[in-house]
């Protein structure tokens, strides 16, 4: 079954207001970040005291984290849209994530077409990919073969990201795209959301195929710019 990603709902006046909040809420958090930082340089620091700091170093730094994922989402960049190079780009990301999936004894498999080229701003589509290719290395508890392949069809570029992981059911399929929608721990629910936002700008689509056991196939259609 394969389905089309759509975005359930927009992101509202409450989530464009809370955006300059979080906006004006980074500042205090870099604030606090560096004074940790000095405490943590301190002498005589007791094991327990030590273990507080680190705890709320991490902690600041997840929240950080949250805030920039909501923030480029609820506020657009300015988009810098070049012909550039989809093969380059795809195999200089896929040596970025090799150290991450090794870590999870999984062997990332490049079939990239030469030449590929699309209109875009290449730090969106970096974002795009390593959103998607988290998710699928993070499917994937036990490890496996994942897949990164791309070439041309017809008027679109086809970029298929297939994971061997625990795949979804057609109830979490239907879910997808919702805001903060995650089934993880430490989950955001907006890495999706910010590739629909991404892709859907550049004119594309994103097809996904899933089936629970086997894995999940994102297949990302951009138009081409040859
Ligand atoms: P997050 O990764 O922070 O949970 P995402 O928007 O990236 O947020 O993904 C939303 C949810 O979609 C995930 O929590 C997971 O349940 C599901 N999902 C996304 N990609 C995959 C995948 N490759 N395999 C299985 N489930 C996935
Ligand atoms: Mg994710």
């Amino acid at each position: 079954t394969v389905m089309e990603l759509h975005k359930a709902e927009k992101l509202s006046a409450i989530s464009q207001l809370a955006a300059s909040v979080a906006h004006e809420v980074r500042n205090p958090i870099t604030t606090i970040k560096g004074f940790m930082q000095v405490l943590l340089g301190e002498k005589n620091l007791t094991d327990n005291q030590m273990m507080y700091i680190n705890i709320s170093l991490q902690e600041l730094e997840r929240t950080q984290t949250i805030i920039n994922n909501f923030l480029s989402l609820a506020r657009p960049a300015v988009h810098q849209e070049n012909e550039i190079d989809l093969t380059l780009l795809l195999r200089e990301i896929t040596e970025f994530m090799k150290p991450y999936s090794h870590y999870s004894n999984i062997e990332i498999i490049e079939q990239v077409e030469e030449g590929l080229k699309i209109k875009a701003d290449p730090h969106e589509v970096r974002q795009v990919i390593i959103n998607l290719m988290k998710n699928g290395i993070e499917a994937m508890p036990d490890g496996g073969k994942f897949y990164i392949k791309a070439g041309n069809e017809g008027e679109y570029i086809h970029v298929r990201i297939q994971d061997e992981g625990i795949g979804m059911t057609k109830k979490q399929l239907a879910k997808l795209g919702s805001p903060y929608y995650s089934t993880k721990e430490k989950g955001t629910g907006l890495g999706l959301m910010i590739c629909y936002e991404i892709i859907y700008r550049m004119k594309g689509k994103i097809l996904i195929d899933s089936e629970v056991g086997k894995g999940t196939t994102f297949t990302l259609m951009i138009p081409s710019a040859a």
